[in-house]
This record gives structure tokens, sequence and C-alpha cells, in this order.
């Protein structure tokens, strides 16, 4: 297939759109009407451009309210599409994107729609156009590709085909059995969307909320598949208008559609699992199987702390790197590297964020297959210094501003640390009984979260949870969890368009996004708890124990340990989950948790969280006004 995009998808004006959608490698756009109205070149420079760039213009779009008018209209309509014929010539342009009628002046009239497509084609055909008939969702007769095929089958002219635009068929709920009757040559081009599953109007969800297939909830897939069982080799083309993607750079958006483009081809040669061939074969090994190494960045006096804090959360300092000033604290399963040599990518990330999380690692099995992906996936690879002997970790940048290493790890591989680091005399473990990494938690921008979810998505192959709402007293924040490994590794996503929301302010404070929470996982909290210093755990207030009792009908001695501990508890249908949450250092905190079978986060509890943290940082607030600071 070939790959295009539509222009309205990438922000910018058109030079910059047709730059990045180049560079991306896309092999075609069609060209939006306004993108062309707007910008200050002739189209035939366009055309010069495009060609330059090794761009093929494969459509024009679009041609609105023309079939099936009174009289009186007709003609006007038909005078209408001689004149973007004549630019259609210039651009060099061979189809014209013809959108059902919405005026309502449009008649019910598939007979004469397909009269006044035919004639259209015919005119189209003499200066050696196509055009392209294509169902909008909320056209005043035709809506569903059944009726505009069955419109293009009755007009029977070899100029005319059908547009198939996935998101239009999946926002009115339409099946894809009707694509197995239309015959490939007859399909004009394709256009892909997603879009969240939500419910408002359709031509509003259209207009703003419209995103890549795999950013959104239609099973985008299925309907290539369903193209592909066709023998469909023709233009497939990302036609999206999203308020997101028009605040976000256009480099950034034309990579996501190649992404996400590559995710979709990779589906046609995968049957879905929910065949009945495919479930009796075994399911892939997942991509990558856990998180080997989380990587902060601190300078030496905020090692200092970070080394207290961790200490107090039972870690322990095992080993220390063999040629650079790098520590590594383990406990249970968990490894926690602090990196503070100079001229390294730490260091550059020190300067752009102050102490935090640079760099995790990700554990694979099979390290070639990965590697494959992220070059196939256009994921620019990081190359880090290295000492004779040392392991070259390949690594690359992340959606945020971090790195991703991508660690082999498997029978017969020596770990990371093994290689590297050398271990410290007396560092037996110990340790308060945090055994693994749970969760990893990311504030990210809103421009930048579907290019988030569709990278760790279709290069890394994650599941996407639904988006959850969470309230912030100073703002809605929104949040998806990023799971892999069956929950052997999990990132949540959080949002938020509010300014003063926990995660735009720590956005604010970090300059950028990322990690700003960390879980570990513990068997028996309670036995925990006890342990922790209490001057480093974030405060619940007594009311939330009060109503806990009330909710959950918990026996008085099990809400007394966990309200003397600060302990959050939830309960749902698969299980109970228990959290802690420390107070923060730079706007990054830990949670300790206990999952009994439970699968979310305490998003019930995400509220109770966030306003006590909203106390702390506004006492924090009063504390530096008076000359003294945090506690750790
Ligand atoms: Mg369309
Ligand atoms: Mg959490």
């Amino acid at each position: 297939m070939k790959r295009a995009i539509a222009t309205t998808t990438i922000p910018g004006d058109l030079g910059e759109k047709l730059r990045a959608a180049a560079a991306a490698g896309f092999d075609g756009v069609e060209i939006f009407e306004n993108d062309l109205l707007y910008f200050d070149r002739q189209p035939r420079e366009v055309a010069a451009m495009a060609a330059d760039l090794g761009l093929e213009i494969v459509a024009w779009q679009p041609f609105r309210d023309f079939e099936a008018l009174p009289a009186a209209e007709r003609q006007k309509a038909f005078d209408r599409a001689e004149h973007k014929f004549d630019v259609m010539g210039e651009l060099g342009a061979p189809l014209m994107l013809v959108c059902s009628n919405v005026s309502p002046h449009a008649l019910d009239d598939p007979a004469r729609a397909a009269a006044d497509l035919a004639a259209l084609a015919e005119r189209g055909a003499r200066r050696g156009i196509r055009i392209g008939y294509e169902a909008l969702a909320w056209g005043r007769h035709v809506r569903d590709y059944t009726a505009a095929w069955s419109i293009v089958e009755q007009a029977d002219h070899p100029g005319l085909g059908i547009v198939l635009d996935s998101f239009h068929i999946f926002a009115r709920g339409n099946s894809l059995a009707g694509i197995a009757t239309i015959p490939s040559a007859r399909i004009a081009m394709v256009q892909l969307a997603d879009a969240p599953d939500i419910t408002m109007d359709l031509l509003q969800l259209s207009r703003h909320f419209r995103c890549f297939p795999g950013q959104g909830a239609y099973p985008v897939r299925d309907f290539v598949r369903a193209l592909a069982r066709q023998g469909y080799d023709g233009v497939i083309s990302h036609e999206i208008f999203s308020d997101d993607f028009r605040s976000g750079t256009p480099q950034q958006v034309a990579v996501d559609g190649m992404r996400s483009m590559v995710w979709l081809e990779e589906a046609v040669d995968t049957p879905p699992r929910t065949s009945s061939r495919s479930a009796r074969a075994p399911a892939p090994a997942p991509l990558v199987d856990g998180i080997e190494f989380i990587e902060f960045t601190a300078d030496e006096d905020e090692a200092k702390w970070l080394a207290q804090a961790l200490g107090s959360l039972g870690f322990r300092h095992t080993h220390r790197h063999r040629s650079k000033h790098v520590s590594l604290y383990r406990q249970g399963d968990v490894n926690l590297v602090v990196n503070c040599e100079r001229g390294t990518f730490a260091q550059s990330y020190h300067e752009r964020h102050g102490i935090s999380v640079c760099a995790i690692g990700l554990a694979t099995s099979d390290l070639a297959r990965l590697s494959a992906r992220t070059g196939r996936y256009l994921c620019p690879a990081f190359e880090s210094r290295v000492a004779p002997g040392e392991l070259r970790i390949p690594a690359v940048r992340g959606p945020d501003d971090g790195l991703l290493y991508l660690v082999e790890r498997g029978p017969g591989t020596p770990r990371f640390f093994e290689v590297d680091f050398e271990p410290l005399d007396g560092a037996e473990q110990q340790g308060l009984g945090l055994t693994r990494i749970d969760h990893v938690s990311r504030a990210v921008a809103p421009s930048e979260f579907l290019s988030t979810i569709l990278f760790y998505r279709s290069v890394l192959g994650f599941e996407v949870s639904a988006p959850t709402d969470i309230v912030d007293p100073h703002g809605m924040v929104l949040s998806r969890a990023l799971t892999a490994a069956e929950g052997a590794i999990r990132f949540p996503l959080n949002t938020s368009h509010a300014s003063q929301s926990i995660t735009e302010r720590f956005r604010a404070r970090y300059a950028g996004s990322g990690v700003q929470h960390i879980a570990l996982a513990c068997d028996d909290i309670l036995a925990v708890a006890p342990r922790l210093n209490p001057l480093h755990v974030l405060p619940v207030p007594a009311n939330y124990y009060a109503d806990l009792e009330a909710r959950w009908g918990l026996d008085a001695e099990l809400i007394e340990s966990l309200e003397r501990h600060h302990v959050l508890y939830d309960e749902r249908e698969d299980g109970r989950y228990f959290q802690i949450y420390t107070r923060s250092i730079n706007g990054l905190f830990f949670e300790i948790v206990q999952r009994d079978r439970y699968q979310g986060y305490g998003e019930s509890n995400a509220a109770v969280r966030v306003a006590a943290q909203q106390r702390e940082f506004e006492k924090l607030q009063a504390a530096v006004s008076v000359g003294t600071s945090e506690s750790w």
C-alpha cells in the first residue's frame, strides 16, 4: 500500500507539513484545500516543492455539497467543480474527494446523486482527474459507506470510486462486513482515523478529537485487515483533525503518523488473537518483560539526600560502577541507579530537569527482535560512552526527554551490574520487604499524551487502559495506564489542561514531562509501614478513615492500623489494594503498594493523595518564605 497523510493532519504551514511528511517517510500527501488557500505559494510551486521532497500529491480535498442538488443549484455546483479542477491541474492532483452532501437543500435521491457523480467523473476524465465519493457520518442523506457504495455502483463510471474512511465507519458503529462486497479496483482511496470511545456530536468528535490509529478506541486494525482481504493495494492516508495535534510539532505528528501506519501494516500480517486459528497458536513472547533498572540523575549533594531517602525505604548501596560516578541501590528485584557522572546524558538531563529519573532499563528476552522494531518505528537511537569491557546497552529516546535502555535478560546472560559494577563489601541486602517495581507514573503534556500512548503501544507492544478522570482540587487530570507482559510493567500516564493541577505544577517545576512517582510492591504493607520514617510519609486526613469504615465495612482494628500508618485502601471486584505515599523530592515521590489480585492503581484514592500533596506544597511554600526547606 502507498502510505500517505492529509496535510490537515500535520500542524504548521503547508511548507512545514510537506517537509515533515517527507522526513517521516510518507510516499504521498492529500492536499487539504484550506492549507493551500492559506499558503503564499502558487499551486504549481507547491507541486514542485512536493516533487523535490519526493512526495506524490495523491489527492485534493474536500469538494463539498455537490451531488443531488435541485436544478437551480446543480449548474453552480458543476461550475465550482471546474474551478477546483483547474487548481488540481496545477497541483498535479489526480483524485478529487467528494464528501456526501450535508446541505439542507440536498435531495434524498440516490439515482440523481449517481447521475451527478457520473457526470462529474466524465468531466474529470477529460482532464485526467478521478473522483472519489465519501460518506460523511453526518451527511444529509448519505451517511454510511454502504449507501455511498450503492451510489458509486449505480453511477458505473470508471473514473469514480468510493473513499472508505475508518472514522465515518466506526463513529456510526457500522459493520465492516460490507467491505467484502466492494471490489478493490473501485476503492479510490482509504482514509484512516481513530477516536476515543466517547459519546458526543459526531461532527464535534470528528473536528476536535480524531487521532491516529493506535491512539483511540476504534478497531482500525480490523478495518485494514478487511481491506487486505479484498486485495486493496492503493493509497492509505491518515486524515486527522485534532486539537492536540494542532498544538504539537510537525515533525512529531508526522513521525507518530508513520508509527501508526507501520503498526497497522503489522496487523495485516498478524491475524487477530480472537480468531480460531490464532487461538490455538501460542501468543508471541512480550517484547519487553520487566524493568531492569531505574536511573536517577543527581548532583553530589542531591545524591546524598537521595541515598538517605532510598535508605529509609530499605534500599542498600550494594554496587559501585567500575568507571563512572554511579551507584546502585538494591532491594528485592528492584535496581535503582544514581548517576552523578559528569559529561554524560544524565548530567545534561540534570541540567534541564534537576534531580529526577533520566532513564529506565527495560528487560527483553529478544534484543535482536526489539532492536529491529525500534529502527522500523523511527526511534532515535542513543549511543552512550562506555569503557572497554563494559556493556554496550542499546538505548532509544523515549517519547519524553528521557532514555529507554533495552537490556537483554535471560538464562546465561549476566545482569548489567555483574559486568559494569563492583559489589561493595558488607553491603548484604536487608531491606523492608519491597519486592519489585509495581508501576512508574509519568506526567505528560496534553500535546504529548497521544504520542506517548502510541509509542509504547506500537514500538514496545504495551496495552492501553481506558481513560480515568482524577479530581485534583485545582483541575481535572486524565489518566491512562500502559501495561506490558501481563502487568509485569505498568506505566500510568497523567495529563492535565489545568495549569495549577499537581500534574502541570510538576511539569512546570520539572521543565517538561517525566517520571512523577515510582510505586514499589510489598507482600505485607502493615509489616513495612511501621519501619518507615514517619517524617517521610505523606499524611492522610482522619476523615478519609471515617469514610473507609462506612464504605467497605472493614474491621475497626484494620482501619486503626491503616490510619496510624497513613495507608490508603481500595477494593474492587478483582481484589484489594493498599498504598502509602512518601513526601516528594523535586516533585518526585514514591509509593509503597500491596496488590491483592487488584489490577488498578487506587484511582478512587488519587484525589485524597492529590489534596494531601497540595497541603504539603502550600506548607512548603510557607516554609520557603520563612527560610526553612523540605525535610529530605
Ligand atoms: Mg475522510
Ligand atoms: Mg500510583
